[in-house]
Parts: C-alpha cells; structure tokens; sequence
C-alpha cells in the first residue's frame, strides 16, 4: 500500500513521517500541514447512521485460548440513554473493492477502504487519556470508531505520552475505559504492548508484542482482537506472519491524522478528504472537543462516517462473522 512503511524503504532514507506517538522517543511533534481549502458545502448534512445488520462490535472473535470470560464492565450512569452502538454507515451491495494481500504478505495491509462512496473511517490510538466526556460523546452521538489500544497507555505505564501533558485523565480508567467503549460496540484492537518502532525488532520480540497485546486486550476487554496496528505505521514482512499467527486478519494503517483542534493533515497531496479515507486520532487532553470539531467538519463536507469492520469485510478481509447482533448486556435498540 501506498503507505505503508517497511523497513526495507526505510534504509532508503525517504523521511517518512513519523506520526503516531505514544513511547515519547521516537516520535517528535507530527506535522503541522496547512489546513486544506474549504470545498463547497454540501447541500445537506449526511443523514445520522441508519440501523444496521453490522454491528459496529465484533464480538464473536476470541480466538481460542486467548478468549476468556468477558470482565465485568464498569457500571456506568444508569440514567443515561444507552445506544445499541455506534454502527455508522454500513456497504451497499457492489460498493467496496477487493483488499487483498499482497504476493508474499501473510495478511492485508490497509490503508484506506476501496470505495466511491462519500464515507470516511475513525480510529482511535494509543489510550493515554481516559476522558469520560468522550464516551458520553461516543454513546450521544452515536459515532462508529475503532480504537487500537497499547497496554502501557491504557495503564499508564513508563514514560507518559508528551501528547498528553496536562491531561486531567491520563491512565484514569485503565481498562474500565475500554470497557465502557467495548458496551457501546468499539472495537478494541491491537496496537503493541509499549510502542516500539517494529523495524528494530526481531521475529521473537516482535511476537512478545503482538501476540501478547491480543492476548492482554482479550483478557481486559473480553473479545480477541482481529485487526492490527504498528506503531507509527512501521511494519516488515515479520510483522505481518507474527500478526496472522497471532490471529490478526489485517494491518491498518491510516491516510490521513487528527491532530489538536480537529485539524486535518492528510497524506494524499491533494490535502482532502478522500472517499474510503481512514483518519487516525489518539486519546489525548481535549479529544472530546477536538471531535466535536471534526465531526462538524466531516460533515459539512458531506461524508459520512463508515462502520470499519463491515467495510473491511465487505472488502475481502477474513474478518469472523458478527455475533447475532448486539451483545447480551446490550439492550436491543
Ligand atoms: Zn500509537
């Protein structure tokens, strides 16, 4: 994929972007790019997410011995209204090209989703900051997003995410968070257990990560992950045979990042948004109002917000099947 970033480009120098950051070693300050001009606005705000037969939640893919028993979430307020999860915009018959892998990969990599269709995708990563106004933001308005968690984030271990300074919730919920997420239909996917660049790493080490970062998030959250993300988008051929033996269908990657402000920097030249386009934010001080923002403004450029794992299917990628719709402790709505 166009972005993808092996490690044998690497050696050829090609200053490539060094975007998400977690560790505070390796990543310095992400490219402030220029806002892109404003195209014109469409005639109407996309209509809010209609039900779906493709929850947004994967929830019947724990793969074999990493699976146990879901943890028991934390109690949220009773009082407020509780979603069947976020499902956003599901495919249309015909819609979504093929993703496959590639000659000698052992799963996709994928950057962003073949399609025509005005439909952008949210993902999540890191989990340094556990702000509950985003949730509640997450439940209200019933956004489809897909979180990749690193363990030593959520727990707030090592050296904390310079990202984050001054955030009022870092490492507030640990895995009760996710949880809480996971009770609206996130999916909570894999991103590492401390955010190494995986260029650095051997076959073994690289294992250590991947593995034992499904093996944590099916332990926390109750459901194994089926999707994989690198640390800033560095992966080698390794990686992609540690991650299908781990039980990982695909490596996600991103085409555009989020950074403070709900600014968009994108990646195509063209510095807009692109149908299929999968946007890449990471929880850190003020994400709930930074969404607000971009929320707006995917809007008035009259996308809609897509559900990941029912596009990724649709395109070829061997995700498990949905569970028979919404999770048992989640009211049908
Ligand atoms: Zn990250």
């Amino acid at each position: 994929m166009i972005w993808g970033r092996k490690a044998s480009r690497a050696a050829a120098g090609l200053g490539l972007l060094v975007i998400c950051s977690a560790g505070g070693t390796a990543s310095g300050s992400d490219p402030a790019l220029p806002s892109p001009p404003v195209v014109s606005p469409a005639a109407g705000l996309p209509s809010p997410a209609a039900p779906s037969a493709s929850p947004g939640g994967l929830t019947a893919s724990s793969p074999g011995d990493l699976a146990t028993p879901p943890a028991p979430a934390t109690p949220g307020p009773s009082a407020e209204p509780v979603t069947a999860g976020p499902v956003g915009a599901s495919p249309r018959p015909g819609e979504v090209g093929r993703v496959r892998a590639r000659a000698g990969e052992a799963v996709p990599v994928v950057s962003s989703i073949p399609t025509a269709r005005k439909v952008v995708f949210l993902t999540i990563d890191d989990g340094w900051e556990q702000d509950p106004g985003f949730v509640r933001l997450v439940r209200e308005r019933a956004v489809p997003i897909t979180v990749f968690a690193t363990r030593d984030a959520v727990e707030a271990r090592g050296v904390p995410d310079p990202g984050a300074a001054g955030g009022r919730y870092v490492g507030a919920g640990k895995w009760s968070y996710f949880r809480e997420l996971r009770d609206l239909g996130v999916p909570i996917e894999a991103h590492t257990l401390t955010h190494p660049n995986l260029w650095n790493l051997g076959s073994a080490a690289q294992r250590e990560e991947i593995c034992g970062s499904a093996k944590v998030v099916a332990r926390e959250v109750g459901r194994g992950p089926v999707l994989f993300r690198p640390p800033f988008g560095n992966y080698t051929g390794t990686t992609l045979r540690v991650a299908k033996a781990c039980g990982l269908r695909a490596v996600l990657l991103w085409t555009a990042t989020v950074q403070p402000g709900g600014k968009i920097s994108y990646q195509a030249p063209d510095k807009r948004l692109h149908p299929g386009d999968i946007l890449l934010l990471h929880f850190r001080a003020h994400l709930a109002r930074d969404f607000r923002v971009l929320l707006d403004k995917i809007e008035r450029r009259g996308f809609e917000l897509g559900n990941l794992p029912a596009y990724l299917r649709e395109a070829g990628v061997r995700l498990p099947a949905p569970s028979s719709g919404v999770r048992a402790d989640q009211p049908v709505g």
